[in-house]
C-alpha cells in the first residue's frame, strides 16, 4: 500500500511552532481523506515534527504540503528534508499556489491550485495513486494544476470550476489522521462548514486605478453578474484570497459535519472550531441556488437549517454534558442582526466569535472592498455582546489607502468597542498573490511608521487591560507540554478559548482537565496561573488510547 505523509506547514513562516498556538486547520484533513479514498495510506505531521522524523521518512511514497503563501521558507525547509532522505513525488497545496508565478525556487513536481479534492481525485487516477507521476500529455489536460516542464518553465493548467455544493458534500475528511498532532487532544480543531465567501464586493482602490466603470455589479449586480468584474478585479476584500480562490459560500451536509465531528471526538478531541469565514453564511447558499452566493447582506441568515445544525451538533451526547467544546470562528457584521445574535447565543453563549473592522473609516472601508463599514461592525459587536457572545475584533494597519484620517476613526472606533470586544488582534498588510493588492506594498512596520505604530500600540494597551481584568478570575484550561522559552513552565490552553496560561511545575498535570486562577499578566497574549483543582480527576481520552502513529 502507498504511504503518503501530509506536512502541515500552514501559518508557520518558518519551521517553529510555540506551543503557545493551539490551532489546527481543516485543509489538510481534507486533502487526507481524498487520499484515504483512494486506499493511499496517509498521516498529517506539523512540519516542526516532520524535520525531526529522520530515517522514518523514507518509509513514506509521496510527500504532499499545505501552506499558505507566508510560508515558503517552511515549506522549503521540508522539501529540503524530505530529499535527504527520499526520491518521492512533492505535492504542494493550499493557498500558496495562488501565487504559482513566485513557485519557481520551490522543487515540487505537482502544485494544485484552489479547491483540491477533484483534481487530486482526477491524479491519483492518473498514477498518484502508486506514487506514480502522470506523462507530461495527461498532465497537460488536468485542471488546476502547476507545474514545471523540462525547461523549467512553469505551467498553470487554468482553474477548475468550483465545487458545486452537492460535489464538496461527496468528500469525507479524514479524522485518523489527526492523530499526527502531538497535542491534537487539547487542541482547537477546526471542522469546515462553509467553504468560500460571500463578499464579491471589488476594492474601488484598485478599480479607480484600472479606470473603474462604474457598472457597480461587483456591489448591485445579481449573484451571477458579481462573479466577473469586466476589469478582471478579484473578488472580496484587497487583501484576502478566500473568495477569488475558493469562491462563492457553499455549505456542507449537516449531517456530515456532525459524523465527522463524532468521529473527532472518538479519537479524543476535545475542543472543536466550527470553521467559517462566516458562520451565519450557512445555508444561505440553499436559498438562492442554483445561483452562488456572492451577496454578502442579502438573503439575511438562514436561521432554520443554522439552527438545524446546531441542534443536531449539539445533541452529542459528550458535546451536550460539556465534556467537548463547540466554539464559532468569524462571521461578518453584515449578516449580524438581532435574530441571528441571539440564535448564536442560545447555543454559543461564551463562545468567541472573531469579526472584521479593518478600519475605523467608512469611505475607505468601500475602498478596501469591505462588505460593510465600521458603524455595521459597532452594531453587529454590540449585538453579539448582549446575548452573550466574546467579539474578537480584526484590525489591519499599513493598507492601502491608510492616512491620518483613516486612522484617526479607527482609533475612535478602537474605544467605542473596548467595552464590548474581548480582544483586538491587529495584522499588518501583507499583499498576497492574486488578490486586488497583489501589487501594492507590504505596509511599514509599526515601528517605523507613526500612523501604524498609533493603532498597534492602543490595541497593546487595550489586550492589556482586558488580560489585567482576568487577574483572580477561575477558568478551565487542559495542561500541554512545557513553554519552550522556559521550561519550569507548561503551557494550558483555556476553554473554551482563551489566553495561553503559563502554569509553574505543572508536568504531572500533563494532559489533565483543570481549574486554574490567573494570578498575573505576562503580555497582551499571556498570562500566568495556578492550579485549583482537576477536573473529572482523569487525563484526557487519547491516554487510554494506544497512541501509534508510524
Ligand atoms: S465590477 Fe469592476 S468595473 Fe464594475 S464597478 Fe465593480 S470594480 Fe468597477
Amino acid at each position: 500500500m502507498v504511504r503518503a505523509v501530509i506536512v502541515d506547514c500552514l501559518g508557520r513562516v518558518q519551521t517553529g511552532r510555540l506551543s503557545t498556538v493551539d490551532v489546527i486547520g481543516a485543509g489538510p484533513r481534507s486533502v487526507a481523506g481524498v487520499l484515504e479514498k483512494a486506499n493511499v495510506l496517509v498521516y498529517i505531521k506539523p512540519v516542526e515534527e516532520f524535520i525531526r522524523l529522520k530515517g522514518k521518512i523514507r518509509t513514506y511514497d509521496m510527500l504532499l504540503i499545505s501552506a499558505m503563501s507566508t510560508d515558503a521558507l517552511a515549506v522549503k525547509v521540508a522539501i529540503k528534508y524530505w530529499k535527504k532522505y527520499n526520491k518521492g513525488l512533492v505535492i504542494l497545496g493550499g493557498p500558496i499556489v495562488f501565487g504559482y508565478k513566485n513557485l519557481k525556487n520551490i522543487e515540487f513536481d505537482i502544485a494544485i491550485y484552489g479547491e483540491g479534492e477533484k483534481t487530486l481525485e482526477e491524479l491519483l487516477n492518473l498514477g498518484l495513486k502508486d506514487a506514480e507521476l502522470p506523462e507530461y500529455n495527461e498532465l497537460v489536460k488536468v485542471r488546476g494544476i502547476v507545474f514545471k516542464n523540462k525547461r523549467d518553465k512553469v505551467i498553470f493548467t487554468g482553474r477548475r470550476p468550483f465545487l458545486r455544493r452537492n460535489e464538496l458534500n461527496k468528500y469525507v475528511p479524514s479524522t485518523r489522521s489527526i492523530l499526527g498532532y502531538r497535542y491534537y487532544w487539547a487542541c482547537r480543531v477546526y471542522v469546515e462548514t462553509v467553504r468560500g465567501c460571500s463578499n464579491f464586493h471589488r476594492p474601488l482602490i484598485v478599480a479607480e486605478e484600472k479606470e473603474c466603470r462604474k457598472c457597480m455589479l461587483c456591489f448591485k449586480g445579481s449573484f451571477k453578474d458579481r462573479i466577473h468584474c469586466p476589469l478582471n478585479i478579484p473578488p472580496g476584500c484587497g487583501y484576502c484570497s478566500v473568495p477569488a480562490l475558493y469562491g462563492p459560500s457553499r455549505s456542507r451536509d449537516p449531517d456530515r459535519i456532525v459524523s465527522e465531528i463524532k468521529s473527532l471526538i472518538d479519537y479524543g478531541v476535545t475542543r472543536i472550531v466550527l470553521s467559517a469565514s462566516d458562520i451565519l453564511d450557512y445555508g444561505r447558499d440553499i436559498l438562492v441556488e442554483p445561483n452562488p452566493l456572492t451577496n454578502p447582506s442579502n438573503p439575511p441568515p438562514n436561521t432554520e437549517q443554522l439552527r438545524k445544525l446546531f441542534d443536531k451538533i449539539f445533541s452529542i451526547d459528550e458535546i451536550s454534558k460539556g465534556e467537548v467544546q463547540v466554539i464559532l470562528e468569524n462571521t461578518k457584521a453584515s449578516l449580524v442582526n438581532e435574530s441571528s445574535a441571539r440564535l448564536l447565543g442560545e447555543y454559543f453563549k461564551g463562545s468567541p466569535i472573531h469579526i472584521g473592522c479593518e478600519t475605523g473609516s467608512e469611505t475607505h472601508a468601500t475602498l478596501i472592498g469591505r462588505p460593510v463599514g465600521p458603524n455595521k461592525v459597532i452594531e453587529a459587536i454590540k449585538l453579539l455582546r448582549k446575548y452573550g457572545l466574546k467579539p474578537y475584533v480584526y484590525f489591519i494597519h499599513g493598507l492601502p489607502g491608510q492616512s491620518k484620517e483613516t486612522i484617526d476613526k479607527t482609533l475612535k472606533t478602537m474605544d467605542i468597542l473596548s467595552s464590548f470586544v474581548e480582544k483586538i488582534t491587529v495584522y499588518r498588510f501583507t499583499p498576497i498573490p492574486g488578490t486586488a493588492f497583489e501589487k501594492y506594498p507590504r505596509g511599514p512596520s509599526a515601528k517605523s511608521n507613526i500612523l501604524s505604530k498609533l493603532i498597534v500600540e492602543k490595541a497593546r494597551e487595550m489586550n492589556m487591560r482586558f488580560k489585567e481584568n482576568l487577574v483572580g478570575r477561575t477558568m478551565e484550561a487542559i495542561i500541554v507540554g512545557s513553554y519552550v522559552r522556559n521550561k519550569k513552565y507548561n503551557v494550558a490552553y483555556t476553554l473554551p478559548h482563551g489566553p495561553v496560561v503559563l502554569i509553574k511545575n505543572a508536568n504531572k498535570y500533563y494532559g489533565f482537565r483543570v481549574l486554574i486562577k490567573v494570578e498575573r499578566v505576562i503580555s497582551d497574549r499571556m498570562v500566568s496561573g495556578s492550579i485549583i483543582r482537576i477536573i473529572g480527576n482523569v487525563r484526557l481520552k487519547v491516554f487510554r488510547r494506544k497512541r501509534k502513529i508510524f
